[in-house]
């Protein structure tokens, strides 16, 4: 491997993810390896000495020391094992954790940017195929490992036969019965290399069937309901089926064609095993070497000959799984490009802060067309705007824009006159508290869903819940804000309605306190009641706060001191409903084509 190659940053990756781990992994399987290597050689003293019929006490002794060495072996060995399992959690899940922690310290247009998003899938699925990536290096080089302590043991003891063999007179068979054996040795490894590197060629080629089968697989159930609606399990079925026998044939042909391949390896092994039997029992039978050696060195030589091969295949292993390791690392990286400005939010006490769009325009990582077009707005802190417009006009873009989820492609956004990208930007962020349409809850208690943190302030939370309309529901819960929600970690926890969720999802935005709330679409799950409560109070909820409100329902922006009206990525009307209703534009189009609704009698 080269000084940089991928392969060895990965190792150092992996060592780094728990330090113990590959030290604690090398003493349980050399013990492992010992204990083969131990009985071959006490068994060998055994034989012996029952042919030279040493005194009886003698051969005790052997059978005692046999016992007690395997006794020891096996209780050191099954307490390491136990150890082991444990540890290899522990490194799988510092490897998730250090995989999560990068797509966290990601900058969030890098998270959702369509290139990205396709590479943390083919990391994901190339772990689901034949643990393509860490996992597969990981487990050839502990494959390495486990061949590299036999092959070591095995060495030091066919040296020694050797040693015994050649040292001793008479010598029954020539140097080219040497030479055969190295011959012999040499000709499976450099055939083992070749049919390795086909093997490796032929599974590449089915990397692809089992691809397309493992993202159905994954697909299909994951539209259960449409699937059951729409009656598309007989095609879902039959889709699965089809995909499922691909990637069987592709692997009998696959199984045929290493039967095949592995006929001239098998054959060479058997001429070796012959040549060694044939040469330890010579030179037994001329009296060069003691008869229970014979056991000994035909076992050392097959564990040999064994492992030399693992170590080839594990090599070959590691450079057949070297494209995936770049892919893996290619991921780690990448770099944050987004600006971090250091400026301090002014953190006002009267909460007037005055925000600026100056031509912006905006396009998504890899779209074509912008979802924000040359747009340029003021409004000032403290008052209430409500945003409204049609699907796909660029609200909720515009708020992203403002949160700095991106930046802009063209343009500046102010803060009090200063660009946004100059203030720090966690300082900046706390600036604002939003509900976004698809918020997300986590299977947490209540209060540290509502408070975003394991320590929290209790009375506040109770009253940031029954602000949000969630005071009733809080009564009714066994453990009250300790509550777990959902039934993934806690069976105790309750399962909550959406509009529950997003009466909750608006307290943790009243808890963080920012003088900016920003409610995407916030009553969308509401029933008509819970919205007519929460729009009732709203002005009482939102207090002193700047409100950003984004809606459909344009009913419930007509309490808002301004309203700004978007179409295609612009603001094309801005004013208070009373105006805005009388122009002749979008919103009063808009107005009256909800109004209808309203307004009919039955
Ligand atoms: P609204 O909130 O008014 O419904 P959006 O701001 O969500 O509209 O979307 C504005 C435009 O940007 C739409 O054309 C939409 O398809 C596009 N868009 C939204 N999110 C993404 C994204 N993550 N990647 C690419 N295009 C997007």
């Amino acid at each position: 491997m080269r000084k940089n190659s991928p392969n060895l940053r990965a190792i150092r990756m992996l060592a780094d993810f728990h330090k113990r781990y590959f030290p604690l992994f090398f003493l349980q399987k050399l013990t492992a390896s010992v204990s083969p290597f131990f009985n071959l050689w006490m068994s060998a003293e055994i034989v012996t000495a029952l042919y030279d019929r040493i005194p009886e006490k003698e051969i005790w002794s052997l059978v005692v020391i046999t016992l007690a060495g395997n006794l020891f072996l096996a209780v050191f060995g099954a307490a390491l094992y136990r150890i082991m399992k444990h540890e290899t959690s522990i490194l799988e899940n510092n490897e998730k954790l250090a995989f999560l922690n990068k797509t966290l310290s990601l900058d969030y247009d890098k998270l959702e940017d369509p290139s990205i998003r396709t590479l943390r899938r083919t990391i994901r699925e190339n772990t689901y195929i034949n643990a393509n990536g860490m996992k597969r290096l990981r487990w050839a080089i502990e494959s390495m490992i486990v061949s590299g302590i036999n092959l070591v043991l095995s060495l030091i003891f066919f040296c020694d036969m050797l040693i015994h063999i050649f040292s001793g007179t008479p010598q029954p068979v020539s140097v080219l019965y040497l030479i055969g054996i190295i011959a012999c040795l040499a000709g499976i490894i450099a055939y083992s290399q070749y049919a390795q590197n086909k093997q490796a060629q032929f599974l590449g080629g089915i990397n692809d069937a089992m691809l397309d089968e493992n993202r159905v697989c994954q697909a299909l159930p994951g539209h259960n309901r449409d699937v059951r609606l729409y009656r598309q399990n007989i095609y879902s079925q039959k889709t699965m089926h089809h995909y499922s026998i691909a990637t069987r044939n592709a692997f009998f042909r696959f199984h045929n064609f290493s039967a095949v391949l592995n006929i001239p390896t098998n054959m060479m092994f058997f001429v070796l095993r012959a040549l060694i039997y044939l040469l330890t029992c010579m030179y037994c039978i001329a009296d060069v070497i003691p008869v229970g050696s014979v056991i000994k060195y035909i076992g050392y030589m097959e564990t040999f000959v064994e492992n030399i091969s693992q170590v080839f295949y594990s090599f070959q292993n590691i450079r057949a799984n070297t494209p995936f390791i770049e892919t893996y690392l290619s991921y780690f990286d990448l770099q944050n490009t987004m600006y971090q400005g250091s400026l301090s939010t002014e953190k006002r006490s009267d909460r007037q802060y005055q925000v600026e769009f100056r031509n912006v325009s905006f396009r998504y990582p890899g779209a074509s067309e912008y979802a924000i077009r040359n747009l340029s707005l003021k409004f000032n802190v403290g008052s209430r705007l409500a945003v409204v417009g049609k699907n796909g006009s660029g609200k909720t873009t515009f708020i992203k824009l403002l949160c700095r989820l991106y930046d802009p492609t063209e343009g500046e956004i102010l803060l009090n006159g200063i660009d946004i990208r100059k203030y720090d930007y966690r300082d900046y962020l706390s600036v604002f508290s939003v509900v976004f349409q698809d918020f997300r809850l986590f299977s947490f208690p209540l209060a540290q869903n509502v408070a975003a943190a394991e320590i929290y302030d209790s009375a506040r939370v109770a009253d940031c819940l029954t602000e949000a309309g969630f005071g009733e529901r809080l009564a009714s819960l066994p453990d009250g804000i300790e509550t777990p929600l959902y039934k993934n970690f806690d069976e105790n926890g309750v399962e909550i309605s959406g509009g529950e969720a997003q009466k909750i999802a608006l307290a943790r935005a009243l808890y963080k306190d920012s003088p900016f709330i920003i409610l995407d679409e916030p009553t969308a799950a509401l029933d008509p009641i819970a919205e007519a409560e929460i729009y009732s109070k709203f002005n009482d909820i939102v207090g002193d706060r700047t409100a950003i409100y984004i809606s459909h329902r344009l009913s419930s922006c007509r309490f808002c001191d301004e309203i700004a009206v978007f179409d295609q990525g612009n603001v094309v009307q801005m004013g208070s409903h009373d105006v805005l209703v009388e122009e002749d534009g979008l919103y009063r189009e808009l107005w009256y084509a909800q109004a209808q609704y309203y307004d009919k009698k039955d």
